[in-house]
């Protein structure tokens, strides 16, 4: 083989999930069960012929209705195919030798992949009950951490801390450390994130959205970001340009546009999962509370965790084993339509009995 940057080399690849055997229920992505907005398939639709020009290299009609709600500037914002890539992103961009991003135990492993791609270590503190503890983050705040990059609520425990415990972890943060927080399942999580936008001009804070899990198009890969414009403007320079498709731009704006859509959704969404994790608690399972469209299910040990996946996708049904995240006595289960959830249930209740 003709050699690589060693960095690259002694890399793992990124452990997504095996896929789903067609007619079986994926419940391993956190992907919404439900279709995208009828107004998004449309706007697709209808964007689909004008794929022979590039998309709007400044996704100006997205980031200007992203703008008006959340009270930023359109040059705060970056739109990537999925906030993977803004993660990507924002990795190489600050990335300098020597430095660390300091995380949580249960942070999105795509973040440290990511981090040590660019060469920075990742340096997770432990969450106590699966929840992520300002004061054990502060603690470990070291002159090499450049980046403390959090999720909330937190994939995959599904728990969410105040967003008064994010400001006061941003305040006690040194201003050349960039307090970096993935919300891609803030509109799941049931509390206002408008005072960390209003934060953005202090420089060393950006947050991460979706347009894949509470919006429904996790296939047309579109995630945005507010970011200081300084900052935004470097990464500018890295983002890879026209990199959001004229089809995904307009399903995305359409989808944002349909704020109803998106409220049934999360109302239905967070009305499933309270009904599926109150009948978890009913069959003895542990499950931190989530404020997300999945669950984390503890089944005590990893051999009872291993019988009841096995259990599951000999029903059809594909939650996501925790290996990836070394808890292994744990399955990640998407919250789907109602009759899955039964299903799902009627499983898992069998395997409590045996
Ligand atoms: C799903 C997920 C993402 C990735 O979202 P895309 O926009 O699809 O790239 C980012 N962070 C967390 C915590 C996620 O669960």
């Amino acid at each position: 083989m003709i050699p690589v940057n060693p960095r690259i080399a002694t890399l793992a690849p990124y452990g997504l999930s095996v896929p789903v055997p067609p007619g079986n229920f994926g419940l391993d992505q956190n992907e919404s069960l439900f279709p995208p907005s009828p107004k998004a398939l449309a706007a697709g639709q209808e964007a689909l012929a004008r794929s022979h020009i590039y998309p709007d290299n400044d996704w100006r009609n997205l980031t200007k209705a992203i703008a008006g709600r959340f009270a930023l500037n359109a040059a705060n914002i970056l739109v990537g195919c999925g906030s993977m890539q803004l993660i990507a992103c924002l990795m190489e961009t600050l990335a300098r030798p020597g430095e660390h991003v300091l995380s949580t135990r249960y942070a999105y492993a795509y973040a440290e992949t990511t981090a040590r791609q660019f060469g920075l270590d990742f340096i997770r503190v432990a969450e106590p009950d699966f929840t992520v503890d300002v004061d054990r983050i502060l603690a470990a705040v070291t002159p090499q951490t450049r980046i403390v990059f959090l999720c909330n609520p937190g994939n995959p425990t599904g728990t969410r801390i105040a967003v008064a415990e994010i400001l006061r972890l941003h305040d006690a943060l040194p201003a050349d450390v960039l307090l970096c927080v993935d919300e891609a399942y803030g509109e799941l999580s049931g509390q206002s994130s408008a005072p960390l936008f209003k934060r953005l001009s202090r420089g060393n804070l950006c947050i991460l959205r979706s347009f894949s899990k509470a919006y429904a198009l996790a296939g047309a890969r579109v995630g945005w970001g507010a970011f200081p414009t300084d900052l935004a403007g470097e990464m500018r320079k890295v983002l890879s340009p026209s990199n959001v498709s004229v089809v995904s731009q307009a399903m995305a704006l359409a989808a944002f546009e349909d704020q109803e859509y998106l409220a049934n959704l999360v109302q239905t969404t967070s009305l499933l999962r309270k009904n599926f994790q109150r009948e978890l608690t009913t069959l003895g399972l542990l499950t931190p509370p989530s404020h997300t469209n999945f669950a984390l299910v503890q089944f005590g040990d990893e051999a009872k965790a291993t019988s009841a996946l096995n259990a599951l996708r000999s029903g059809g049904i594909y939650p996501r084993p925790m290996g990836l995240y070394n808890i292994p006595d744990t399955l990640r289960i998407t919250i789907g339509p109602e009759a899955v959830m039964t299903r799902c249930l009627e499983i898992l209740s069998a395997e409590v009995a045996k």
